[in-house]
């Protein structure tokens, strides 16, 4: 049976069967609406003469009409995929002391991509920092897609089998399931339906599975040098919703300058521990008045930590220096110059009235925030597919914490992040729902059938 709702003046949306027909909002007559619903049949028709071919009409005045044949996302498939995934260790070298790195999985998972016909390149950000990158080819006259995920993970300590990828009542357990190895293994499942519908899409289909997305983000830089496509879907878990911003964040570290003295010679001695204390003050009076600050609206206000202090050298000496470093999280408009000035305004405040009071501000690493366009094309497509799949339309959040999103973004790409739903990032215990996964899948794979032609 077919749902179909209209106005004379407005929107026409279709949606049974695993099809779709969208159509612009603008003025329609009568007859035209009429012609549309006999098209509509007709095509409908067609679709069933080719039950495996995704096929694209426009018709002549008409709105565009994108007729998406049913998507096969292979279930088996996908949970082998992922368990697969799961059971190699990819812990980033940060958190297992360098005896683990990504270079295992990423050439498992460039086996896994030739074999669905991708071509596939490797790329080191530094030795055995091993990003992969798989193309599906289209015909050449279409637009690119890429499909991201990120290859490592956090550590492993404490965790009871974190490489099990046990199945029970439907979630996939251990490290990675969640953050993020269901994503991967969607992307690697949409493609597969996609070669198996036999369709050969206009434009290439791009997976990626980056390195280091938990630490310094390098392995996302170097693919960036070698690889652009059109538009990109970042498949972090969001619980199926729509991410359309995420914060950003600056390291900075802070030092103050003392002068060491014996503990008993106070006329010689300036302590630069007690100098941080004051500008901790200030600090702190800043990360309240961050928090007050009119918030984004879909990440909130910005906000900081003073998140490592170390100073002094010994019970009996003035301290010489004292360091800090501070974590600021930044939202869509703010800046590292920006995050930079608002220390520095509290160094010169201190200094213009404490001729002894020494210190500087300098960043250690900076990684921009994310807003998407909500009118973009990827959005609007990857909207359009999740409504579909999900029989409703996905909630539109932002994250608090940071992605690669950024990166897309700032390399002039299109992006939007939707991915599974679980718990347990970062956690003793991780898991991610299957069911989810495989609408993921299914997300992205009818989003690239129509974003890419
Ligand atoms: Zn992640």
């Amino acid at each position: 049976m077919v749902a179909l709702s209209a106005s004379l003046v407005g929107t026409i949306e279709r949606k049974a069967c695993g099809c779709e027909v969208d159509t612009a909002a603008s003025a329609y007559s009568v007859w035209t609406y009429l012609m549309s619903l006999m098209l509509v049949s007709v095509l409908a028709r067609v679709r069933d003469s080719f039950p495996n071919r995704a096929l694209t009409f426009r018709l002549c005045g008409a709105p565009r009409v994108a007729h998406i044949g049913p998507m096969q996302i292979d279930r088996s498939y996908l949970e082998q995929t992922l368990a697969a995934l799961v059971r190699i260790n990819s812990v980033n070298p940060k958190f297992s002391d360098g005896s683990t790195d990504e270079h295992a999985i990423a050439t498992h998972l460039g086996g896994v991509m030739r074999a669905l016909g991708m071509e596939v390149t490797l790329h080191e950000s530094a030795p055995r920092r091993t990003s992969v990158v798989g193309r599906l080819r289209g015909r050449g006259d279409g637009r690119s897609l890429m499909l991201y995920g990120h290859i490592d993970t956090v550590g492993i300590e404490e965790m009871r089998a974190p490489l099990s990828a046990r199945i029970r009542n439907g979630r996939m357990h251990g490290r990675g399931t969640y953050d993020m190895k269901g994503g991967v293994a969607a992307c690697i499942a949409a493609v597969k339906a996609i070669v198996n519908s036999g369709e050969r899409l206009a434009g290439d289909i791009v997976v990626v599975g980056a390195a280091d997305e938990e630490v310094a983000s390098t392995g996302m830089a170097e693919v960036l040098k070698h690889v652009r496509t059109d538009a990109a879907i970042v498949t972090e878990s969001t619980e199926l919703q729509l991410c359309l911003a995420h914060k950003g964040f600056c390291w900075m570290e802070v030092e103050v300058e003392g002068r060491a003295a014996h503990g008993s010679r106070f006329e010689e001695g300036i302590d630069a521990n007690m100098a941080m204390g004051r500008f901790l003050g200030r600090l702190d009076t800043l990360e309240r008045d961050l928090r007050t600050r009119a918030p984004h609206a879909l990440v909130g206000p910005p906000s900081l930590h003073a998140a490592v202090i170390l100073g002094g050298s010994g019970t009996s000496t003035y301290a010489a220096h004292c360091r800090l470093e501070i974590e600021r999280r930044t939202i869509p408009g703010e800046t590292e110059e920006s995050a930079l000035a608002e220390i520095q305004s509290i160094l010169d405040a201190l200094a213009g009235s404490d001729a002894t009071f020494r210190a500087r501000v300098r960043p250690l690493l900076s990684r921009g925030s994310f807003e998407a366009h909500p009118d973009s094309s990827i959005v609007q497509i990857v909207q359009a597919a999740a409504t579909s799949v999900l029989a409703s339309p996905p909630n539109i959040i932002g994250e608090p914490y940071w992605m690669d999103a950024a990166l897309l973004a700032d390399a002039g790409i299109e992006t939007v992040v939707i991915g599974p739903s679980g718990a347990g990032a970062h956690a003793t215990k991780e898991w991610v729902d299957l069911d989810s996964v495989h609408s993921v899948a299914e997300i992205l794979a009818r989003s690239a059938l129509n974003f890419c032609g």
